[in-house]
């Protein structure tokens, strides 16, 4: 193996036959010029066009390329997952293929890393995207993501990000996990900042996303704030509202028997009964999951060796 390359740039690309050649030319006259020892990390994410053998042919002849190619499409996540696995260097740089981001912005956002962030996020300030299916979703996503996590950023999807490599080593990517990178980081009290970086209007091939896109990365905006705050204690998120419901529903069924008892009217066909039956079940199967929750948090973190916390530094103490 040759020496540990300082950067490596890792590019996702599914069908991106006619954008690979130029981007490569681009970005080796960019990297060869920041004088620091580089690799570039190719995933072919199953590919049906012709990028994988022409990413082949320039491996062959540059010995700095380097390519993955999937056996099938499993997502630009995956894709930067498989990157981040195999990438050596200190710093890693993540960008699109189609050339839409600007490989002569990656030297400003190195500098940035230099200046002791963990992780600097490229924000497309002007943005050449259709406004209706991409700009206007991806804006209230953002001001959501950055309300929710705390960690402010106009542009969460932007794929030009640069991240110390333990950082971005250290999240196992699912779904579309890859853009919450910077939010998930600070649990580990990452530095995250962002700077304004070029955007292209995509020239060859098509986009491989709609609105869809949009429904899932709701979804994972719970899940984040779910894995930053509450993962090493499930059962208060769980238990806490299963106690409030199971309180609630003991309560209105003793009200109801001490009625009865009392009183001696009749209680067989109040909504009341059925709701307190409602409130104890609920709550008691919202207790069990907590406990449940508990249990499997505790699989996760002995069976990757991982700690609940993270140290920033050790003094006088053995490594
Ligand atoms: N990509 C990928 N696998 C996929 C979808 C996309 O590797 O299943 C790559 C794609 O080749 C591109 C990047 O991810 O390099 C971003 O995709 P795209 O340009 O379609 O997204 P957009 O810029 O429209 O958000
Ligand atoms: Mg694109």
């Amino acid at each position: 193996m040759n020496e540990k390359p300082y950067l490596s740039v890792v590019i996702p690309a599914y069908n991106e036959e006619e954008n690979i050649p130029l981007l490569y030319e681009k970005l080796k006259r960019v990297l060869d010029e920041l004088g620091k020892g580089y690799e570039v990390i190719f995933i072919d994410d199953g590919s049906e066009d012709k990028t994988f053998q022409i990413l082949r042919n320039i491996a062959q002849k540059d010995g700095k390329i380097k390519v993955i190619r999937f056996r099938r499409n499993y997502g630009q996540t995956a894709a930067m997952y498989a990157g981040f696995e195999h990438a050596r260097g200190e710093v890693i740089v993540t960008i699109d293929a189609d050339l839409q981001n600007d490989p002569e912005d990656i030297p400003v956002l190195l500098t940035k890393i230099e200046e002791g962030y963990d992780i600097v996020s490229g924000w497309r300030k002007e943005r050449k995207d259709p406004f209706l299916s991409r700009r206007l979703p991806s804006r209230v996503a953002n001001w959501i993501i950055s309300k929710v996590t705390g960690v402010k950023l106009h542009d969460y999807g932007c794929t030009l990000k640069a991240y110390r490599a333990d950082i971005a080593k250290r999240y196992r990517l699912y779904g579309d996990m890859h853009r919450f990178l910077p939010a998930l980081a600070k649990r580990f009290g990452a530095k995250v900042t962002e700077i304004p970086v070029r955007h292209h209007p995509r020239l060859y091939g098509k986009s491989k996303y709609g609105i869809g896109r949009t429904v899932r990365v709701i979804l994972d905006i719970f899940l984040v704030k779910f894995l930053n705050e509450y993962i090493t204690k499930p059962l208060y998120v769980f238990g806490g509202i299963g106690f409030l419901l199971l309180t609630a529903g003991v309560l209105i069924e003793l009200y109801l028997t001490l009625l009865k008892l009392f009183t001696g009217a009749d209680i067989g066909g109040r909504p009341l009964l059925i709701l307190g039956v409602l409130l104890i079940l609920t709550g008691v199967q919202l207790l069990s999951t907590g406990i449940i929750a508990e249990l499997i948090i505790r699989t996760y973190y002995e069976s990757r060796g991982e700690k609940p916390y993270v140290i920033e530094e050790k003094i006088n103490l053995e490594e």
